[in-house]
């Protein structure tokens, strides 16, 4: 594949920005990437590793010349690094993020973004519970969706482009206004993230009483709960502070759902949770049947790093 972008900056260099620089590097995208991130550990990590061509002490010192840079620090950390990179940023260069929520994101960075300098917002829909310089992997974003959500009036080639990036690491791309994105990943992700944390949270209560039965006896469906409820608290913190209102929207669909549940529960009504639960299933085999999952015992997860 030929390269893409001459210089790549990425700010932050966790999970995401990680997996981003192995899929570059394999796939010939881009022609240095130099990267930095907040601690001296972090920098000194990824410098062993040699997880980017050049890592750097400073923003200004990272943004110096890139034809594209990408935030991928925490959705509440974007408006701070944003108004660190804005003076240095190269004329014609494209800005972009990764975070998991758009409209905040947007709010936050857009208005440090210099004249002549291309805005281009995204979310790989792509992720493990893993955090930190040492977690990112190639494989990461293959066959997984990259929504990017260009804003009104953004040069149509900055966007191809972009486009043409994530295609390059093996993503499918989509493109999506950033109200709608935040609706649509309250439902597929932020709420079933809140779900999984208040699950885990009960069952640590339990165990108090149960004397670590719970996870003796932890049966598939709390594993899966676990394993979610292990995602970087930092990261998630900052997704419930910015998708508030599209987060509460669905919490509140969420309550009713299970209030309906527990009122067939205790009125002995099989039909409505033969019903609720035959519906559910359908859902699971469209994402199953749409490539977005294996049907393979424990969910494959043997085989499968994400
Ligand atoms: P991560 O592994 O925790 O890495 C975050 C990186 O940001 C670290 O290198 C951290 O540096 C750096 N950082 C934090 N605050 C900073 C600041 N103020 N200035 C400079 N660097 C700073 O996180 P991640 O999973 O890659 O997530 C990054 C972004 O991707 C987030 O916006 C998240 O919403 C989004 N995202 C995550 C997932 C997922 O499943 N993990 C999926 C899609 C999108 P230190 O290590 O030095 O603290």
């Amino acid at each position: 594949m030929s390269v893409l972008y001459e210089r790549v900056a990425l700010i932050g260099l966790g999970l995401i920005a990680g997996s981003m620089s192995l899929a570059m590097r394999r796939a010939g995208l881009a022609g240095e990437i130099v990267g930095t991130a907040r601690s001296a550990e972090t920098r000194a990590v990824a410098r062993e590793i040699g997880l980017v061509d050049r890592v750097t002490e400073t923003i200004p010192e990272a943004v110096e010349g890139a034809d594209l840079v990408v935030l991928a620090v925490p959705v509440g950390a974007m408006g701070e690094v944003a108004a660190a990179m804005s003076a240095h940023l190269k004329p014609g260069a494209t800005v972009t993020d990764v975070g998991s929520v758009k409209r905040a994101v947007i709010e936050a960075v857009a208005p440090h973004i210099p004249e002549g300098v291309h805005f281009v917002p995204a979310h790989p829909i792509a992720g493990t519970e893993h955090s930190g310089p040492r977690s990112g992997f190639a494989e990461l974003f293959r066959n997984r969706w990259c929504l990017i959500v260009p804003l009104e009036g953004t040069d149509p080639a900055a966007v191809a482009r972009l486009r043409a990036l994530w295609e390059g690491m093996g993503s499918r791309v989509d493109e999506m206004d950033a109200a709608h994105h935040d609706l649509v990943l309250a439902v597929t992700s932020h709420a079933p993230h809140l779900i999984a944390y208040t699950m885990v949270g009960v069952a640590d209560d339990l165990r108090r009483v149960t004397d670590s039965e719970v996870i003796k006896y932890s049966a598939a469906g709390f594993r899966d709960f676990t394993r979610i409820a292990a995602s970087d608290p930092t990261m998630w913190r900052d997704v419930f502070l910015t998708n508030k209102d599209a987060t509460l929207e669905i919490l509140g669909r969420f309550t009713e759902e299970l209030f309906a549940l527990q009122r067939a529960i205790r009125l002995g009504d099989g039909q409505h949770l033969f019903d609720y639960f035959t519906r559910t299933r359908e859902i699971r085999r469209g994402i199953i049947e749409a490539g977005q999952d294996t049907a393979a015992p424990d969910f494959g997860r043997g085989a499968v790093t994400s």
